[in-house]
Formats: structure tokens, C-alpha cells, sequence
């Protein structure tokens, strides 16, 4: 299979447009294969079966081109010139759909988007989150100012043209920030956040949040991760960097009791409602670093079965591997979003004496040559 877009030179999101989808999946398997074969069996990547529209949460940046006609779109690589964009082959269509329709109607409600450089102008952004398996969709209008004109009957109209809409939320971001969200937010319609279904449990996602982006391929990234583990229902067990705790909630149905650690307070926020909504009752979470979480428990001498760990890209810590050959957990699952700080902590894990039994590579990021991989370790 084969894809193009007119913009993908300029936007750079896709930047493996020019292959076929089945060379990027033999180019990834070979990528961890050379990467991780000296640790342990890599089998081949899991694919995605159709491997268009799958990112769930979309975002685009407002603003006016010379003729001060309002674009919407995405940054050009590397500068903070609009490129104009209307759909992606990344992206959910319905939220592409949703934000030119956002475009058209500013103007008949006399919304200017907000202009960088002079600071005049109120819509910054627009960012739709889509449940995959519920239908739930969130739009978060990212605002210069809090005062919103006609924000109700603004409201209204977009929702007669998306009554598929379950809330709207203003989010006020008035720093000259890269970041997209600020941090007071107005829920203008419905609950504030969505909810999806990921391997049967439902979790909350709120405008901040993480959440993977691609739903389908994380069910099966997960489910690596769960077989890989090999729960009997016996074992205590930690879901380091937890974020709402999705992978230790998917693991509570198969362990004695589970231990969430994460960094961020929303998500551990998040983590703590998924479990009441889910009737969970033998997850814990806490909020804290991950790596002084884990030396707590080491120097308390509390045991753990098997720790699941999901670092974000920098990878894990000395301090957190330190801690791991302290309480030595029989298994260890390593689900990792990038190869090279994988490698690294696999080195230094194998000092401890883990050695990686085996791996695989899951497709998250089709036409881009983002990884995805899940480790298993033992003693
Ligand atoms: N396992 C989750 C989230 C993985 S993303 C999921 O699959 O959805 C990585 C998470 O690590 C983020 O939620 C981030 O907030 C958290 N994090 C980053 N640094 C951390 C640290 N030092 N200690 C604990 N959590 C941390």
C-alpha cells in the first residue's frame, strides 16, 4: 500500500510518505532486529491492518494568511508558519471535519484567529480527542483571553453541523509558549472529558491527559505486554509510569494486587477515577518519580512479582534500574517508545543480572519511523 499528500514536504508529520507500507514494516522489523538482536529473539513488527486515520487526537493551529483570509493547519517543520491543512491521512477524519467546520464559522461570529506576532486575535488552537470505541469526541478551543463572545450560541451552531460532539471545553493559553495547552480551562458543554474502551476497560481521557494515539495498535501492544507477562492471578505487581493507568487496570483482572507510580497529578487523577469506574479494587496509585518511588520500596524491603514499566522517551532512570536489582522482580515487561534508551537500559539491566528473553516491535506510528517495542526480561 501506497500514500500521498500535497503537504507532507512542508508539514514533515508523515516522513515516510515515499515507501510502501509493507517496506516500512520490513525497514522497522530490521531497524529493533539490529538493535535488540544481541539481547534476545525480536519477532516481526505487528502491523496495523489498515494503516490510515488512525490518530485520535488531532490538533490545528489558527491564523491568517496575507489576505487575511483564516487558515487552520499545522506548523511548517522546524518554523511557526502555517501550513494550511484540511485533512490528513493520519489523522481521524471526523476531527478534521470538525475543525474546517470550527474555521467556517468564525467569521459570521466575528472570532479573528489570534496572530503571533502582533498579539491580536482570540482562537489559537483546535484540539479534538476521538474515543475510538465509544464515539466520544472532545473539542478544546484554545483561546488568547478568557472571554469568549456568543460562546453559547457559537456552541450550538457547531453542534447542529457535529451533533456527534459530547464536549466542548476553553482552554486559556496566554503565554508566547510552544505548548499548545494553558492551564485554566472552561468546560463550555457536556462532562469535560471522553471516555474509550481499550481491551475492556474504560478510561477517562481529559483535554491534558496522555493517551496513546493510535487505539487499535495499543490494544495489541498491551495484550504483548500481557501475554509477555503471564499473569497466574498470584503476583503483586508495579505499572511504572503509569500515566491513567491503563496497562496496571488491564492487569488487575490477573494479579493478587497491582501498584501504579507516575509523575504527572492529572493522570494519577485520571488513574485513580479509571479504577473506581472499572470496580477495581486491588490497584493502587501513587504520585511520585517512579525511580525514588521504586528505591521507597526497596529500602522497605516490599516485594514485587512482575513490574511492568512504560517510560517516555528519555527511558528510564539509574536510580529506578538501581532499585529494580534491589527488589529483584521475577519479570520484567519493558514496553518502550523509543530503541535507543531501551538499548541503553537493557545494558545496564543485564548487569543486574536480567537477561531479555524476547521482543517485538508494535506499528503505532504508520508512514513515520516512530517504534514501538515491548521487552520481556527475567532473572
Ligand atoms: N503507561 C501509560 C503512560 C505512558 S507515557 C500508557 O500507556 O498510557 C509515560 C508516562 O510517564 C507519562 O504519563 C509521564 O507523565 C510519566 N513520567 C515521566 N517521567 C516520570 C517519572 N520520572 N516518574 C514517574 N512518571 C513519569
Amino acid at each position: 500500500m501506497n500514500a500521498e499528500c500535497p503537504v507532507s514536504k512542508k508539514c514533515g508529520g508523515c516522513s515516510w510518505i515515499g515507501k510502501s507500507y509493507e517496506e516500512q514494516l520490513a525497514q522497522k522489523t530490521r531497524n529493533l532486529k539490529k538493535l535488540l538482536s544481541p539481547f534476545c529473539r525480536i519477532e516481526s513488527v505487528i502491523a496495523m491492518e489498515e494503516p490510515l486515520h488512525y490518530r485520535n487526537k488531532v490538533h490545528a493551529v489558527f491564523g491568517e494568511d496575507r489576505k487575511h483570509n483564516v487558515i487552520s493547519g499545522i506548523y511548517e517543520a522546524g518554523s511557526h508558519r502555517i501550513v494550511p491543512v484540511d485533512g490528513c491521512l493520519l489523522e481521524n477524519e471526523k476531527a478534521d471535519q470538525i475543525i474546517v467546520s470550527i474555521r467556517g464559522l468564525l467569521k459570521s461570529f466575528k472570532i479573528r484567529p489570534y496572530n503571533e506576532d502582533t498579539g491580536y486575535g482570540l482562537l489559537r488552537h483546535v484540539l479534538v480527542r476521538v474515543g475510538h470505541a465509544t464515539g466520544q469526541i472532545m473539542v478544546v478551543l484554545v483561546l488568547a483571553s478568557p472571554v469568549m463572545p456568543s460562546k453559547n450560541n457559537f456552541v450550538k451552531a457547531l453542534l447542529k453541523l457535529h451533533p456527534e460532539i459530547s464536549t466542548v471545553v476553553v482552554n486559556v493559553n496566554n503565554r508566547s509558549t510552544s505548548m499548545v495547552l494553558g492551564d485554566k480551562e472552561q468546560v463550555i458543554y457536556g462532562k469535560g472529558y471522553i471516555e474509550d474502551i481499550l481491551c475492556g476497560k474504560t478510561f477517562r481521557i481529559s483535554p491534558k491527559s496522555f493517551y496513546q494515539v493510535n487505539p487499535m495498535q495499543t490494544e495489541k501492544l498491551y495484550a504483548k505486554a500481557m501475554e509477555y507477562a503471564a499473569l497466574t492471578g498470584r503476583e503483586t505487581v508495579i505499572d511504572a509510569y503509569c500515566g491513567t493507568g491503563t496497562i496496571g487496570l488491564i492487569a488487575s483482572d490477573q494479579a493478587a494486587q497491582v501498584i501504579g507510580v507516575e509523575l504527572n497529578a492529572d493522570a494519577v487523577r485520571d488513574a485513580v477515577n479509571n479504577a473506581k469506574r472499572n470496580g477495581v479494587k486491588n490497584i493502587r496509585f501513587y504520585k511520585n518519580d517512579a525511580g525514588r518511588f521504586l528505591l521507597e520500596m526497596a529500602e522497605q524491603q516490599a516485594k514485587a512479582d512482575v513490574l511492568f514499566l512504560d517510560p517516555p522517551r528519555s527511558g528510564s532512570s539509574e536510580e529506578f534500574l538501581r532499585a529494580v536489582s534491589v527488589m529483584k522482580p521475577d519479570r520484567i515487561v519493558y514496553i518502550s517508545c523509543n530503541p535507543q534508551t531501551l538499548v541503553r537500559d537493557l545494558k545496564i539491566l543485564a548487569k543486574y543480572g536480567y537477561r531479555a528473553r524476547k521482543g517485538v516491535g508494535v506499528d503505532m506510528f504508520p508512514w513515520t519511523e516512530c517504534m514501538e517495542a515491548v521487552v520481556l526480561l527475567s532473572q
